[in-house]
């Protein structure tokens, strides 16, 4: 491995920033498909990338609703600093919000859609503050962002009504190779827990094994050297092209598809965690990637 940067030269990652941006869509209210919040927070990242200098691709689709008469309108949006496309090391979350709380306690309310503040908005929060980071200090490789829509929708066990934008981003984009993708879902956990998921493992175990070495390194509890259950996410229509990718992500927290899934259940010292070990990946060891 080549010598990077001391840590002391890698810009700080924010947790204050990520945790306002985590308050911020929460406050636009639930965000699935069709819903206000969900067209007020699109438009509220894009011209967030946007005023940090960013070229924005919002990249909108219609389909049949698998669940009632209508359309869904989707939007994915691709963010990358001019100049900077070839082969990019790309961190994706996804930016809806699941339309039920079927695990919720009360059974009554299990149709109404949740506020995801981790489920959602943790991964969004972090994206946006690397995206700062990437865009005031310029990058050793290009780097770009994706922002998935529809990942949440489905019915538990409709595996194909899970992962609808990220989809239909990777059918579109038959050309798009970056050369690791990073996915971060859920990483707002109070009792943050992420482990080696095994479908990244499978498809990226270097790079895999990298991270959670770097996360050794930097002390951070919330990364776990062991195998952890495998997660149907935004990284498998990109793993099924053949491009490494890998989930940093933690399901197993009580507010999971619950209406408790609101900011007071999560913490800003996790983003915080997350955040700094994705900005080691991106400003320390360019070499390896
Ligand atoms: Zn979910």
């Amino acid at each position: 491995m080549m010598a990077g940067l001391a840590s002391s030269e890698i810009p700080s990652f924010s947790q204050d920033r990520a945790w306002e941006d985590l308050i911020a869509q929460c406050e636009m209210g639930a965000r699935d498909p069709g819903s206000p919040g969900h067209e007020a927070c699109g438009k509220w990242i894009k011209e967030r990338l946007e005023s940090l200098g960013y070229q924005v691709e919002a990249h909108s689709f219609r389909m049949p609703d698998p669940y009632s008469e209508g359309e869904l309108e989707l939007t994915n949006y691709r963010a990358w600093l001019p100049g900077t496309q070839d082969y990019p090391l790309t961190f994706a979350a996804h930016w809806d919000t699941r339309p039920r709380a079927d695990l919720d306690k009360d059974e009554a309310r299990r149709e109404e859609p949740i506020l995801g503040a981790n489920d959602g908005a943790s991964g969004v929060a972090v994206l946006l503050e690397l995206a700062r980071l990437c865009a005031e200090n310029g990058t050793p490789l290009p780097v770009e962002f994706l922002f998935f829509d529809g990942e949440d929708y489905g019915r538990s066990g409709e595996r194909h009504n899970y992962l609808l934008g990220s989809t239909r981003f990777v059918q579109d984009h038959p050309a798009y190779s970056p050369r690791l993708l990073v996915l971060l879902d859920m990483v707002g956990g109070k009792h943050l827990n992420i482990r080696k998921e095994p479908f990244s493992k499978q498809a990226a175990p270097g790079q895999l094994d990298l991270i959670f070495k770097l996360a050794e390194e930097m002390g951070l509890p919330a990364f776990i050297p062991e195998v952890g259950p495998a997660v149907w996410d935004d990284h498998i229509p990109f793993i099924q092209r053949g491009i490494p990718a890998v989930d940093l992500v933690d399901f197993r927290f009580p507010e999971w598809h619950t209406l408790d899934d609101t900011p007071e259940a999560f913490s800003p010292e996790s983003l915080a965690q997350v955040g700094a070990l994705c900005a080691r990946v991106i400003f320390e060891t360019p070499v390896v990637w």
